[in-house]
């Protein structure tokens, strides 16, 4: 069986390696492919492709895109319109992404293709996982939450991109040949109250505890979140195993009865448990303490995941990181086949076959341009043409563009990736950050990656003290004249006596944007001092539930990095809770 299982994967790689080697050639034959499948689709129809399938011709006839120019066509699909709009084969099912930077839930197509995509990659991911850090069957404890489903208007079945392969037939198949298969039951997967289904989502993983063989969310996110949550109630977990009985705060009827069926009264399992707890050290180490035979940690830990890595790291204790794939509700774009490299370096080989790809340059040169304009909040570069797969350069920066099998063509996903090298003839990439720029109030701008960069900075400041950064956002406020960066904090612990330390971490985020517009901005104070606000623990929760509320899956979830005033209902939960603030004196 394990041999049997071996030269699956080993195949499953070597596949890889065949469609890498000869990208180009694979990437003219998967556009052919998406064309012929699709070509009576109206939107080709209306561009005169007329059946012409080559690389040139369609980059003639069929401009870039971005989500609302595409936004009628989708609308025509999901209010039920059945002739072919986007797709050859009608659309019946529609993707909500996670929506993070205009705060809501924008709708894609979904269809089968890419499903045995998500499974193309999955099992790649997983072939070369297993090479570098082998695993048994066994079982993986997976924070994974399908989300809501509901009818559009014309009746298609709508839910996020997870939910929807969560609930694919492929998904528990391939799950069983990736010997990942979930600890909990479908009915704790399916449940429709979050806290419960991580609740029972972390039982489940203690009854299984000899057998997990790694722990994983999609997000990194998820699996902070959970052993949060654990450090909260890892007794009354304790006391549910030693009872045999599910804690009252189970209550919906289908998640208490599966789970209820796993549990038997096992004192010696919970004192086990007991004793391991309360033998830790501030929860370092936690992971491989209550599960000794797991390999490592994985889950997305790059791009706004980043922050979440220290904790990660605290709760791993000595077990590796392993950071999983790329790809979004759009369509799936590169896999992580290099596990050994940490996080912070982690790549993303392009699979050749899942869509056809090419990339915008972004070059230092041209953000510099004469040509920039400036509309809402973001910066339109001026435009280079976009090149192919095989064209780009190791080092530079690309926007990324793809055409899917599930109608999206010339699609302009926002993110900004960089090539790092490559895989055979296949490009590595490295996330950089979403395009939109962030945080902006005149000639100034700066990143999400900025951001990023400016707080880890401000966060060394507290090492040596108690506290701890939560989770955080930032905020352009135009509102005050002039206008001036806000930076939200929500810190592990109240900070009563630590005055001194976080003006200095104020100062700091302030001087850490060294962006020359914002630097000159400061000094002749066309910006006002950054503002760092302190919010209530637990804010970061609410706005969580407030997107969940909206239909976002825990498993998708990302916190948004900035937050505009088009966001209104999240600013107001962050501005309603702040319990101090400071205002910088760096300059
Ligand atoms: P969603 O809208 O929920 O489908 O999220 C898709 C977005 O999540 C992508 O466009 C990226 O910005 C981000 N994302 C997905 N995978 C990764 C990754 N491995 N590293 C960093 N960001 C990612």
């Amino acid at each position: 069986m394990e041999e049997m299982l071996e030269s699956k994967h080993e195949r499953v790689i070597n596949e890889f390696e065949s469609v890498t080697k000869d990208a180009g050639r694979v990437q003219t034959e998967t556009l052919k492919r998406i064309l012929e499948m699709n070509g009576e689709a109206e939107y080709l129809q209306s561009l005169g492709l007329c059946g012409r399938t080559d690389p040139e011709s369609f980059k003639a006839c069929v401009p870039l895109a971005t989500h609302s120019d595409l936004e009628p066509y989708i609308q025509r699909v999901t209010d039920g319109e059945d002739s072919p709009i986007l797709t050859g084969k009608p659309i019946t099912t529609i993707s909500l992404s996670s929506g993070t930077t205009r705060g809501m839930p924008k709708f894609v197509p979904f269809n089968d293709e890419l499903v045995s995509s998500t499974m193309q990659i999955y099992r790649t991911a997983f072939a070369f996982r297993n090479r570098e850090y082998p695993i048994k069957n066994g079982k993986a404890l997976q924070f994974i939450y399908s989300g809501k489903q509901f009818k559009t208007r014309g009746g298609l079945t709508a839910a996020t991109a997870t939910t929807n392969v969560f609930r694919s037939e492929q998904f528990k198949k391939t799950m069983k040949d990736i010997q990942s298969q979930c600890c909990s039951p479908d009915e704790v997967i399916f449940g429709p109250d979050f806290s419960q289904t991580l609740y029972c989502h972390l039982l489940c993983g203690l009854i299984f505890s000899r057998e997990v063989q790694y722990v994983s969310s999609t997000f990194a996110h998820g699996i902070v979140h959970a052993f949060r949550t654990f450090e909260r109630v890892w007794e009354e977990l304790c006391t549910d195993i030693r009872e045999g009985v599910l804690s009252s705060r189970v209550t919906v009827p289908s998640v208490r009865d599966a789970v209820s069926k796993l549990l038997r009264p096992d004192p010696d399992l919970a004192d086990a448990i007991y004793e391991k707890c309360s033998r830790l050290n501030n929860w370092y180490g936690l992971i491989p303490e209550l599960w000794p035979n797991a390999k490592y940690v994985y889950g997305i830990m790059t791009g706004s995941m980043e922050m979440y890595l220290k904790k990660l790291r605290h709760y791993a204790g000595d077990l590796p990181l392993v950071s999983s794939d790329y790809g979004s509700s759009e369509g799936w774009i590169g896999a992580n086949v290099n596990p050994l490299l940490p996080p912070e370096s982690v790549t993303f080989a392009i699979l050749p076959d899942i869509a056809y790809f090419e990339f915008i340059p972004l070059r230092e040169e041209v953000e510099e341009a004469e040509e920039e304009e400036r509309i809402d909040s973001s910066v339109v570069y001026k435009e280079l043409e976009p090149v192919g797969l095989t064209e780009v350069k190791a080092g530079e920066e690309y926007e990324i563009v793809f055409t899917s099998f599930a109608g999206l063509y010339r699609y302009r996903l926002g993110d900004v990736v960089k090539v790092k090298g490559f895989h055979n003839s296949t490009p590595e990439l490295q996330f950089v950050c979403r395009r939109n720029l962030l945080l902006t109030i005149n000639i100034d701008k700066n990143t999400e990656k900025d951001l990023q960069q400016a707080v880890t900075g401000a966060t060394k400041l507290l090492s040596d003290s108690k506290l701890e950064l939560v989770d955080f956002t930032s905020h352009a406020d135009l509102s005050t004249d002039p206008g001036h960066y806000v930076i939200f904090w929500e810190l592990s612990v109240d900070s009563d006596n630590e005055e001194v330390l976080l003006s200095e971490c104020c100062d700091q985020l302030d001087r850490a944007f060294v962006d020359a517009g914002y630097v000159s901005s400061r000094r002749v104070g066309a910006i006002g001092a950054l503002e760092l606000r302190l919010v209530r623990r637990g804010t970061f929760h609410r706005i969580l539930d407030y997107y969940l509320g909206l239909g976002a899956a825990v498993s998708q979830f990302k916190m948004p990095r900035c937050v505009g005033d088009s966001n209104a209902k999240v600013l107001q939960i962050l501005c309603d809770n702040v319990v101090k603030n400071y205002f910088s004196s760096a300059f």
